[in-house]
């Protein structure tokens, strides 16, 4: 009997790779942070790599800053509260904001079949919604935001699915992230 030929078309091919998911390179174990050091996630890499495939994306270097280097924090800008700026802590005159914004532009375009991103919390890159913002005459925490880069990927990409390190801990959030990851994949168009 002559074998069934089997052909897949490419939209097939698609959706039987894994989602892609963006995610901070320190939470994967990269030796990226300010201080030269990693924030690895086990817990986190362990349960979804199964399901995923990482992409992993650290701004502050992608800006072409050092490892290690002088520590960023986020301050708030009184002529655009809604919108906090990222400075270096020893030198506010420094600004990097900017440049976080664009390297999240460029992430969003080169990277069209993200399926969703795990952000390293309290960052002032990378955390989402929980970044302490500084007072630029005080330097007292006043409000918490999230971190440029993150901030700029969610109003860029605002139906991707979208967790930081620490919620996805707890109780079934990481499931309800692989659920929304997957069903995002399963509706972007193949590239
Ligand atoms: S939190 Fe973001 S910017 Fe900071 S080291 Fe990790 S990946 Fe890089």
């Amino acid at each position: 009997m002559q074998a069934k030929k089997m052909t897949h078309t490419k939209h097939d091919l698609h959706h039987r790779r894994k989602p892609r998911v963006g995610i901070s390179s320190c939470l994967l174990g990269h030796y990226v942070r300010y201080d030269g050091k990693d924030k690895r996630n086990d817990f986190i890499v362990s349960r979804l790599s199964e399901y995923v495939e990482f992409i992993a994306i650290c701004p502050e270097v992608g800006i072409g800053l050092g490892v290690p280097r002088a520590p960023i924090h986020l301050i708030d800008d009184p002529d655009t509260p809604e919108k906090p700026g990222a400075v270096f802590i020893h030198d506010p005159c420094i600004d990097v904001t900017q440049s976080l914004a664009t390297y999240a532009k460029q992430i969003a375009q080169n990277y069209p079949d993200l399926s969703g991103f795990i952000f390293k919390s309290r960052s002032p890159s990378c955390g989402l919604y929980n970044t302490p913002v500084f007072s630029s005459t005080t330097t007292q925490h006043i409000k918490n935001s999230s971190g440029i880069f993150a901030s700029e990927i969610t109003r860029l990409l605002p139906r991707l699915p979208t967790e930081n390190e620490e919620n996805l801990l707890e109780t079934n959030n990481i499931e309800n992230f692989i659920h929304d990851v997957t069903r995002y994949h399963s509706k972007i168009p193949f590239i």
